[in-house]
């Protein structure tokens, strides 16, 4: 079992396959799109499945695959169901805007992909272009609709952005009603990947909760499985579920079991810290196998506490103007 140097169990993996993204939601990326990296800079597939498998030994039983959109990479399906086969991986998922991804349902599906977080921040097509800036709404409903299709569980995340799709928290609260999805409301984050500053969050879980509860009033909290990042909850006779993640403030670090591996192949401990080591270029530099292992365990070591600590040091460092494509969500 892989421990962390506060006692807590280190068993899932978030890899970024790219930083691209065919969407441009105004909360993560400028209009203008990132400063792209080059294919140079960003981690292969076979140094992906090398660590993947490396990090499944330590104690590693769940990757999922995140981006930008992984869909935009070449091939993705390819790193997906060599994943799937490694000896030890209990679980294998992806998170994905659903642009490109419904014609990949049935594949997915037979490698073994059980779960699909889709991101999804209205049911309005036109505000979906307003904040994606793209007019994709009709694909990703479509990559829903094949998913569910397939039994393949759908899990929903949504973005709520005070002044942009607070209206859709109930729409979407709805949704839930007819189908099995299980809707997940987050805090919006501090990455836009422009720097600006960001003057701390106006609907915070506790608020977007109140809204549910007013529509919802028969709204029933529900046990949370481990590590759960979310809070779950069940409305009477609706066939899906919601749950609200406090991204923003926070509230889950003391279980956080996750870990992240940027397109780059930079190894975060925390989604807000700046990296702890750079995986590929010690990996170009021939460190591999034990000596890799025992790197991955020496930064396992000095994990910060919670995402204000991690915060707090990387914002020490001016020039930080993260996006969540380069992150992995
Ligand atoms: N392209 C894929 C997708 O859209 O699901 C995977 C990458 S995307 C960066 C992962 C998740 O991060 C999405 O659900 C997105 O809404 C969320 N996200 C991006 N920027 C965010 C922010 N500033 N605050 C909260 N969530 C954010």
């Amino acid at each position: 079992m892989l421990l962390d140097n506060h006692g807590r169990k280190i068993n899932y993996l978030r890899l970024a396959v790219t930083d691209r993204c065919n969407l441009r939601c105004f909360y993560c990326m400028p209009e203008d799109g990132l400063n792209w990296l080059s294919r140079k800079e960003l981690m292969t597939y076979e140094e992906m499945l090398q660590v993947c498998t490396l990090l499944v030994k330590m104690g590693i039983e769940k990757i999922r695959i995140t981006g930008g959109e992984p869909f935009v990479r070449k091939d993705i399906m390819q790193l997906l169901t060599a994943l799937s086969k490694l000896d030890g991986l209990k679980e294998l998922s992806l998170t994905t805007n659903g642009v490109l991804t419904a014609p990949h349902v049935a594949e997915l599906k037979a490698i073994g992909v059980r779960s699909v977080n889709l991101s999804l921040d209205t049911l309005d097509a036109n505000r979906f272009f307003t904040i994606t800036r793209r007019d994709e709404f009709a694909s990703v409903m479509e990559t829903m609709e094949q998913l569910l299709k397939h039994d393949i569980e759908v899990k929903i995340n949504a973005v709520v952005m005070a002044g942009k799709n607070t209206q859709d928290i109930i729409p979407l609260v709805q949704l839930t009603k007819e189908l099995p999805v299980s809707v997940r409301f987050i805090e919006e984050m501090p990455f836009n990947g422009e720097g600006h500053s960001y003057s701390g969050i106006v609907w915070d879980y506790v608020r977007i909760f109140d809204d549910i509860r007013q529509s919802f009033p028969d709204i029933q909290k529900v046990p949370d499985p481990q590590f759960s990042t979310s809070y779950n909850y069940n409305i009477p006779g609706h066939k899906g579920s919601v749950g609200i993640i406090a991204a923003y403030s926070r509230t889950f670090c003391g279980t956080c079991n996750r870990i992240r591996i940027t397109p780059q192949g930079t190894l975060k401990n925390c989604l807000y810290d700046d990296g702890v080591l750079n995986i590929k270029d010690l990996m170009r530099l021939g460190v591999y196998d034990v000596k890799l292992e025992e790197t991955l365990r020496a930064a396992f070591n000095v994990r910060e506490r919670d995402g204000w600590e991690a915060e707090r040091k990387r914002l020490e460092n001016p020039n930080f103007h993260e996006s969540m494509a380069t992150i992995g969500g």
